[in-house]
């Protein structure tokens, strides 16, 4: 999701997240390349690391890296990963898989099957957005932990973009919003928490036109909106790496 993504859907209709108060911009280049997929762009939000395309959870060198999701665990956390993408898909798994290739489902399955002792992962779940209420209440409400970690993905705003489906991206990105105006609401009510929306990269090189100029990802910076505790963290430019910092510096504080 690039800057062209939410300028084009709200020519249509007005996006809540933009309305966020807290802005910025986020370089997405992988290790081995300008333009990463999406297994390098969300090992980078959760490892802190850049890493080379198709590796999740793992360092250029092929080390494990210990993800937010993993670390927070070990601290006692409640963590939450819910996603529209399918069940090994690429954001989802950086935060708990462990594999240098992307594809490599039978790893990406086990290391999920894992990690659901720890973790309530759901993926793939139907509409984002009616995730949002109930998995908030669910994580945030366990007496025996000390705070929780989430992550919700729309993810056929990419999807959709590669098929340069214009009309389906925006349906996407619309719950997407949703979603982000429901987890805002809750900021409100607990202003010890902090929503962060992010992109793991452009997908289509959508123009200011609002016309796909290609089926592929591009290496286009992406925007960053930050709502509730220490969310100025996030405003101005920063790499992707940065934004592991930042959350841990907030999770972890
Ligand atoms: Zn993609």
């Amino acid at each position: 999701m690039g800057f062209n993504h939410l300028k084009c859907a709200a020519q249509e209709k007005p996006l809540y997240l933009t309305s966020l108060p807290v802005k910025g911009t986020i370089h997405t280049s992988s290790a081995n390349q300008k333009i990463t997929d999406s297994a390098a762009a969300a090992t980078a939000y959760a490892c802190g690391q850049k890493t080379n395309n198709s590796f999740l959870g793992k360092l250029p060198n092929g080390e494990n890296c210990l993800t937010i999701a993993e670390e927070a665990v070990q601290k006692e956390y409640a963590v939450g990963i819910y996603s529209t993408d399918h069940a090994t898909g690429a954001t989802p798994s950086a935060f708990y898989a462990h594999t240098t290739d992307r594809n490599d489902q039978k790893t990406i399955e086990a290391d999920k099957a894992r990690a659901t002792q720890h973790m309530d992962i759901v993926v793939p779940a139907d509409l984002i957005s009616d995730e949002v209420d109930a998995k908030l209440t669910q994580l945030s409400q366990q007496p025996d932990k000390k705070g929780f970690f989430v992550l919700f993905e729309g993810a056929k705003i990419d999807t959709n973009s590669h098929k340069n489906l214009f009309e389906d991206m925006k349906t996407e990105l619309y719950d997407f919003d949703y979603a982000v105006m429901k987890a805002a609401h809750f900021v409100v009510k607990h202003p010890d928490t902090t929503l962060i929306v992010l992109a793991d990269h452009e997908t289509g090189g959508l123009t200011e036109a609002c016309a796909y100029t290609t089926h592929k990802h591009t290496g286009q910076d992406v925007p960053v909106y930050a709502y509730g505790q220490h969310a100025d963290l996030f405003k101005g430019e920063q790499e992707n790496t940065a934004v592991y910092a930042k959350i841990k510096q907030i999770l972890f504080r």
